[in-house]
């Protein structure tokens, strides 16, 4: 069996018939034989928010798996017909309190999770523009940081986005 992450279906989810491997468009992939299911395996894709405040960039403590308790920008999973700018400000407003408007895209980076697997993730500077601090869903805490004052953030798609946005904001003399 495999041991991917997420695991491979071992039934088929539509008609619970056991499942096939077959070599279908390039790849082995777990097949029906029963009703042609096939079971793409694609990445999941997410936000992260880069978002700033008077020159300082707002972190969470995490309160989930991966990284638990260690400092990030708020993120989060794209829900069914949204928009990833929506995602981005949802995501904001229920992690940290703060409002917030999408400036620009930072850029858009694979990352593989040991928790969800392949991770689409898609980073956004976003500039807050209300709302009242707290560590909300899935944070423990909540706090701007100035780029020099930044803890160790995990995950190269964090890393770089902070780093873009940093140089988007000295050009603007925001920082
Ligand atoms: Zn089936």
């Amino acid at each position: 069996m495999s041991e991917k992450i997420p695991p491979e279906y071992k039934y088929c989810p539509y008609c619970a018939t056991p499942l096939e491997t077959r070599y279908i468009e390039g790849r082995e992939r777990a097949y029906c034989p029963r009703c042609g299911f096939i079971h793409y395996r694609n990445p999941l894709p997410s936000v992260g928010i880069i978002a700033h405040r008077d020159g300082k960039f707002l972190l969470i403590k995490r309160g989930r798996e991966p990284q638990k308790g260690v400092w990030a920008p708020p993120s989060g999973f794209i829900e069914e017909g949204e928009d990833p700018e929506e995602t981005a400000i949802r995501e904001l407003e229920e992690e940290t309190g703060m409002k917030g408007e999408v400036e620009e895209l930072l850029g858009v980076y694979r990352n593989n999770s040991k928790v969800y697997g392949d991770v689409l993730v898609i980073t956004y500077l976003v500039k807050i523009t209300g709302g009242s601090l707290r560590a909300g869903d899935d944070a423990e805490e909540a706090k701007l940081f100035r780029y020099e004052d930044l803890p160790p953030i995990p995950f190269r798609c964090f890393t770089e986005s902070l780093k873009k946005a940093r140089k988007i904001l000295e050009g603007r003399n925001e920082q």
